[in-house]
């Protein structure tokens, strides 16, 4: 590949500090790979010397790859890897850390679980999804280790009243367990190099020469370390762009990249302004929707590519009917000629991809997803519906019996249930001096009766309506303070499903296949039966770095994206670099769609849609 001026500029720089910063697509990856190779050949270099570090596992592997292909398929021993594998690596030479050690993210979810439920804390919180709010948690556990926050002042976004309290518990159970979470790696390795100079300084001479990819995502203290561990020479080498600053709520600063000269007066300062990846009407329309936001540094990017296909923005009335366009679209570019690994479905947040991976696997079209995509049948109303249904087909078991016995409120007991074995005339029995029971007992039957011929789809309408779960809903929500309709969400889009299925065994069978099959999906890079590897489903911040022939961005509509916990001006100015980050990577083909009803209710597109429709020159249909 022929590198332009300024990239070649940036491969051959030798020694002493440089930054690029570049807009997306323009080669700063690649510039990267390319100037390693310089190290290497040129500058003779130990490839031992060299550190290269990337923000994800995923992208060091793509990196690896990169350097491996220009060095003619030989990989001399450079050290790639992440913030945290890399600090994780000095922690285990200094302190003989193993896997032990580490407390996991999940298991740091499970400490949080554990500990909200501590009587001690008294925290009496009832939230609709625990683990969305564990997760909220975790980033602000993060968001005050990674910036050295003082937790007696910090105020936090999730619970505020109690988050202290629960910070504290959280290391002091921690501490007993003898474990370190990821963030702590990097407190103590900071912690390790300034206590410890004879230490630091071994690491400074094992990596003289450093080269950081997406520098726009560091936050305060792995510049810290960073900075540290570039003494004494500042062999410095950073690539970024901060209109692709995206982990800003996880304490992640793009003003330490903008403040890079400033630490390093003499730093080299290469700007890129070719953008290689994507056509003219796809940069473009990407520029113009990040045009819309003040805190930015300005640079100019051009396309190399001719104008291209015209941005596509399509409306659909629901979230069903966008399935049945993606798919439709990704099948028609798979006839093109397009493989399905140069295909990508971006969505803001696992949730929105929840139909699409179900719809995707009915369709049998290979894909693989980066992310967990949450498994809507786990979901207690899941589990209600199917506990209705399988009364109605005929189970007298338990669990589905105590699964939804109360709910509406039937005012039966445990003990009812355990004495009658779910017999409908025993539990009249149980209840014999009690002739309002009777008749709730009698109405249960009636209902398991008059769903037994339905489709799974009408008998989870007479759930609704009938028996009354729609109002059991509201209730629910209202007594524990969570949003009703992210309830109804849920519920509708496992109504809508069931459509598909005309018997209460299909559907099922169904559920059952499909929880397997989002296990095995799990992972990039998998390959399906013919070794090949499918459509990628994955949120636009997994996507970061990446680039396909085909994107797809679903869900643009105001509340998805921007989501709707963003509010203030900085949030709505994330959300926008994220849609800018989902657009640009995008080579030839980009298809937008937002929907016009979700759950009954109507929505409106997202404003990062109408900027970019905002001018013309892009086709709307
Ligand atoms: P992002 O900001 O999205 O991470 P980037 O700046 O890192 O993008 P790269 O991924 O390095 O950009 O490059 C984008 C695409 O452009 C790649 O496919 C790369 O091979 C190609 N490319 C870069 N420079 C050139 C060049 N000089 N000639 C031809 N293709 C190029
Ligand atoms: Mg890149």
């Amino acid at each position: 590949m022929h590198l332009n001026k300024a990239q070649q500029k940036a491969a051959c720089h030798f020694q002493g500090p440089c930054m690029v910063l570049a807009g997306p697509g323009s080669g700063k990856t690649l510039t990267i790979a390319a100037r390693i190779e310089n190290l290497i050949k040129r500058y003779k270099v130990r490839p031992e010397e060299i550190l290269v570090i990337t923000f994800t596992r995923y992208a060091s592997y793509e990196m690896q790859n990169r350097f491996k292909s220009l060095m003619g398929g030989v990989c001399p021993p450079v050290t790639f890897g992440t913030f945290h594998g890399i600090y994780y690596g000095i922690l285990r030479w200094a302190y003989g850390f193993t896997s032990a050690n580490i407390l996991t993210g999940e298991e740091s979810s499970r400490l949080l679980g554990q500990i909200l439920a501590l009587p001690e804390l008294d925290l009496k919180l009832e939230v609709e999804d625990e683990q969305d709010f564990i997760r909220d948690l975790l980033t602000e556990i993060g968001k005050v280790k990674n910036n050295g926050l003082d937790i007696q002042t910090y105020k936090a976004s999730v619970c505020p009243g109690a988050f202290a309290d629960i910070y504290q518990m959280y290391e002091k159970k921690r501490k007993e367990m003898r474990k370190i979470d990821f963030d702590d790696m990097l407190i103590l390795c900071h912690e390790l190099f300034k206590s410890r100079p004879d230490i630091l300084e071994k690491w400074q001479a094992r990596f003289r020469y450093i080269l950081v990819d997406e520098f726009q995502d560091v936050n305060k203290i792995q510049y810290e370390i960073l900075k540290m561990l570039a003494l004494p020479e500042n062999n410095l080498f950073v690539v970024g762009d901060d209109d692709q600053s995206i982990y800003q709520f996880r304490g992640a600063d793009p003003s330490i990249m903008l403040g890079f000269s400033r630490d390093y007066p003499d730093a080299g300062q290469i700007l890129l302004d070719v953008n290689y990846r994507s056509t003219a009407h796809i940069l473009n329309g990407a520029l113009r929707v990040i045009g819309h936001n003040e805190q930015r540094f300005s640079k100019e990017i051009k396309p190399h590519a001719g104008k291209g296909e015209c941005v596509h923005v399509q409306e659909v009335l629901d979230v069903t009917e966008e399935g049945k366009y993606v798919i439709e679209g990704v099948k028609k570019r798979m006839e093109q000629g397009v493989p399905a690994r140069e295909i990508a479905v971006l969505f803001r947040t696992n949730r929105d991809a929840r139909i699409l991976a179900e719809m995707l696997a009915e369709y049998q079209i290979p894909f693989e997803m980066k992310e967990n995509i949450q498994n809507i049948y786990d979901h207690f109303i899941a589990r209600n519906i199917k506990s209705y249904l399988k009364l109605a087909a005929g189970s007298r078991e338990r669990r589905y019996f105590l699964d939804i016995m109360n709910c509406p409120k039937r005012y039966l007991s445990r003990e009812c249930l355990e004495s009658s074995r779910g017999d409908f005339e025993e539990m009249r029995k149980f209840y014999c001096d009690k002739g309002w029971m009777q008749d709730r007992i009698d109405q249960f039957e009636w209902d398991v009766k008059m769903m037994e011929n339905k489709t799974p789809y009408a008998a989870i309408q007479y759930i609704r309506k009938k028996i009354g779960y729609d109002d059991y809903l509201k209730e629910y929500a209202k007594i524990r303070r969570i949003r009703e309709e992210d309830l109804f969400e849920i519920l509708y889009e496992i109504q809508e499903r069931s459509k598909e299925f005309q018997s209460f065994e299909e559907w099922f069978l169904y559920i059952e296949n499909y929880g397997q099959m989002l296990k095995e999906k799990k992972g990039r890079g998998r390959k399906d039966q013919t070794g090949e590897q499918g459509v990628s489903l994955m949120t636009m911040h997994g996507a970061k770095g990446l680039e396909f022939d085909t994107v797809f961005v679903i869900g643009g509509n105001e509340g998805v994206t921007p989501y709707r916990k963003a509010k203030l001006d900085e949030e709505i100015e994330e959300e926008r670099r994220m849609f800018y980050v989902a657009m640009t990577r995008a080579k030839r083909k980009l298809v937008i769609s937002y929907v016009k009803t979700k759950n009954g209710k109507e929505l409106s597109p997202s404003r990062f849609v109408e900027e970019l429709l905002l001018k013309e020159g892009e086709s709307r249909h």
